[in-house]
């Protein structure tokens, strides 16, 4: 029985041990519930940040070296200092935070990865301001966040700074997420950037907060709302997780080759469209570009300082005359069409009148 014992002890021993030897990861898609973070252009954060968190999870799941935790898997709320504490409990090795950057210009883009850091950049201390802004949505955020106020840059100073060799260890992952963006996906590169954000402050293991890009941004909301795009990032996060882990960890867990697919993006046309409201009766919208693409050239038939009433008794019996005021007199014109084939015709009528010059020109 004693012997029985013993063996027991050292096979539970031997599996503790190996499932401490599994890289402990926690994936946080920011935001979630009642706190939808950004919403522009028709994406919205909460949705984007737990898809790509998802589908990262799903591809490192199928090794079996890694022990993944979730701070969320549905559209739920969960408190910064609930998803921090959730990583220190779990005594993670890594984690990763995701969510999409947002601006009041639609002008910015590209993709960027904070580590927990002291930050000089005002631009830097916007974003910060913003991701951590949640707090004020949670209760007792005073009482929890001890002071910690997203809106005064002074509270920087209050940070503890993290022990050296994790913030290196932040920046070396950072710094492989940005290179995957770059290079394999050919995102915009904004780099890495340390930032005070509550959520890695409180964590102490290594840890970023990826921004994956601007759905202000019309063109890059597209990229980042669309399936393909999610895919894309989910693919080259959880490589750059797998590189991060056999480089510090000297593992060997093998490596994959990312399916990079092109988003289908279709650009919807923006006809001007303008409304004719002078008939109540009909409220016709007329397609601009489409009237825009006739009528394209007209024929000249005389230039005169004199500004004549357009009517055929003064044009030898043409109709159809239109006129532009030039710097030193008028220019009349004699008919349109959308070729120069279409105008031949209408320049061997004016002939026939005595307008000998008549000639082509195109209608500005
Ligand atoms: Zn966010």
């Amino acid at each position: 029985m004693k012997k029985f014992l013993v063996i027991v002890t050292i096979v539970l021993s031997f599996l503790s041990t190996a499932q401490d030897r599994k890289f402990k990861l926690v994936l946080d898609a920011g935001h979630g519930g009642k706190d939808p973070g950004a919403q522009k252009n028709g994406c919205i954060e909460k949705e984007i940040a737990l898809d790509v968190v998802l589908q990262v999870g799903q591809i490192l799941e199928k090794y079996p070296d890694f022990n993944i935790k979730y701070t969320r898997k549905t559209d739920v709320f969960i408190p910064l200092k609930d998803r921090a504490k959730m990583a220190n409990d779990f005594e993670a090795n890594l984690f990763v935070s995701v969510h999409c950057n947002s601006s009041t210009s639609p002008n910015p883009s590209g993709s960027m990865t904070l580590v927990m850091g002291l930050s000089r950049s005002n631009m830097n201390f916007e974003i910060a301001k913003t991701e951590n802004a949640v707090i004020f949505q949670e209760d007792n955020y005073k009482k929890d966040y001890k002071g910690f106020d997203p809106n005064n840059p002074s509270t920087q100073i209050g940070l503890k700074i993290l022990q050296e060799e994790t913030l290196l260890q932040s920046i070396a992952f950072a710094s492989e997420v940005q290179n995957q963006f770059k290079n394999t996906l050919q995102r915009k590169d904004l780099g890495m950037h340390q930032q005070p954000l509550w959520v890695l402050d409180a964590t102490v293991m290594p840890g970023v907060l990826i921004e994956l890009g601007f759905l202000s941004n019309a063109k890059e909301s597209k990229y980042i709302n669309s399936k393909e795009g999610r895919h894309n990032f989910a693919q080259v996060i959880a490589l750059a997780i797998l590189k991060y882990k056999n480089q510090l960890f000297e593992t060997d867990t093998p490596l994959f080759e990312p399916k990079i697919v092109t988003p289908i993006i279709v650009e919807e046309p923006k006809p001007e469209l303008v409304t004719i409201k002078d008939d109540p009766n009909y409220n016709l919208v007329v397609d601009t570009t489409k009237v825009n693409t006739e009528k394209k050239f007209k024929v000249q038939i005389s230039y005169s300082t004199k500004k004549l009433e357009l009517i055929p008794s003064n044009f030898r019996g043409l109709s159809n005359i239109t006129v532009t005021e030039e710097a030193n007199g008028y220019k009349y014109y004699y008919g349109a069409g959308s070729t120069k084939e279409a105008c031949k015709k209408l320049v061997a009528e004016a002939k026939a009148k005595g307008y000998t010059s008549a000639f082509i020109v195109e209608d500005k």
